[in-house]
C-alpha cells in the first residue's frame, strides 16, 4: 500500500498514520520529523532547515527531495509507505512521480484530509508530542491517561512552530504552495477526500472504508 497524507497543518496527517502504520505495518515517512530530526542532531541538512522550519516557511525543495528518495529505497518500505506532508509542492510532487516511475511503483492513494482553519488553529496550539517515542496528543481532543505525560513515560513537549504567529504563517504557506497538489491528484485520479472535522476515529474508520472500496 503506497499511500500519500495531504492536508494542512493540524489536519491529523500524523495522527492518522498512526493507525495507518498498525493496519497495514508499513512506515510512516515524515518530512516534518526527519528534518527535525536533523535540526537537533546539528547536521548540515538541519543547520540549512533550521530558519526556514522556525518561520514556517518550507524548507528548499531540492533538500526534501533528496531524503524522501533515499528514503523510499530502504528495505521496509518495500511492502509500501504512508508519505506524511511531502509533497508540499508541485516540484515535489512531480520529483516523486519520477523517483516512482524509477522505481517502478504506484500510488493506491491520495488521501486529503479537509479541516476549516479555526480548527486547524485550535488542534495546534493544543498539541503535544513525546520527544522520545513520536507520538502525539491534544490537550482537549486527545488528552494523555496522565497529564503532560506519554504512555511511555516521558513528558510532553510543544513544538516551537506550532505558536500562534508561525500557525499563521505556515496555513498561508499551505494555501499558496500545497493545496493546488488537490487538483494535481484529481487530475492523477488517485485522490480521496476525507472530511477531517470528524472525530478521530471517525476519520479513521472513513479513510479505511475509502481504501477498501479502492
Ligand atoms: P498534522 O500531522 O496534519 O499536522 P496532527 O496529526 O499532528 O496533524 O494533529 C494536530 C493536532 O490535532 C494533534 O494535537 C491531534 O491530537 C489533534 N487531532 C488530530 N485529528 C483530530 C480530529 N479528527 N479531531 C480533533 N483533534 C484532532
Ligand atoms: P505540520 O504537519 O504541522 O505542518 P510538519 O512536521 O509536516 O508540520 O512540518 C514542519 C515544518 O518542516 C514545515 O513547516 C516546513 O518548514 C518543514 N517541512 C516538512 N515537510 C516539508 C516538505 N515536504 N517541504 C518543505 N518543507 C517541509
Ligand atoms: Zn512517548
Amino acid at each position: 500500500m503506497n499511500l500519500i497524507l495531504l492536508g494542512p497543518p493540524g489536519a491529523g496527517k500524523g495522527t492518522q498514520a498512526q493507525y495507518l502504520i498498525e493496519r497495514y505495518g508499513i512506515p510512516q515517512i515524515s518530512t516534518g520529523d526527519m528534518l527535525r530530526a536533523a535540526v537537533k542532531a546539528g547536521t548540515p541538512m538541519g543547520v540549512k532547515a533550521k530558519e526556514c522550519m522556525a518561520s514556517g516557511a518550507l524548507v528548499p525543495d531540492e533538500v526534501v527531495i533528496g531524503i524522501v528518495k533515499d528514503r523510499l529505497q530502504e528495505p521496509d518500505c518495500g511492502k509500501g509507505f504512508i508519505l506524511d506532508g511531502f509533497p508540499r509542492t508541485v516540484a515535489q510532487a512531480d520529483a516523486l512521480q519520477g523517483c516512482l516511475d524509477q522505481l517502478g511503483r504506484g500510488l493506491d492513494g491520495v488521501i486529503a484530509l479537509q479541516v476549516d482553519e479555526d480548527a486547524l488553529v485550535e488542534r495546534l496550539t493544543g498539541r503535544r508530542s513525546c520527544p522520545a517515542c513520536g507520538l502525539g496528543y491534544h490537550i482537549k481532543f486527545d488528552p494523555p491517561t496522565v497529564a503532560d505525560t506519554c504512555r511511555c513515560g516521558t513528558g510532553l513537549v510543544q513544538r516551537d512552530d506550532d505558536r500562534e504567529e508561525t500557525i499563521r504563517k505556515r496555513l498561508q504557506v499551505y494555501r499558496e504552495q500545497t493545496m493546488p497538489l488537490i487538483e494535481y491528484y484529481q487530475q492523477a485520479e488517485s485522490l480521496i477526500v476525507v472530511d477531517g472535522m470528524l472525530e478521530i476515529e471517525t476519520v479513521r474508520d472513513d479513510i479505511q472504508a475509502a481504501l477498501q472500496a479502492g
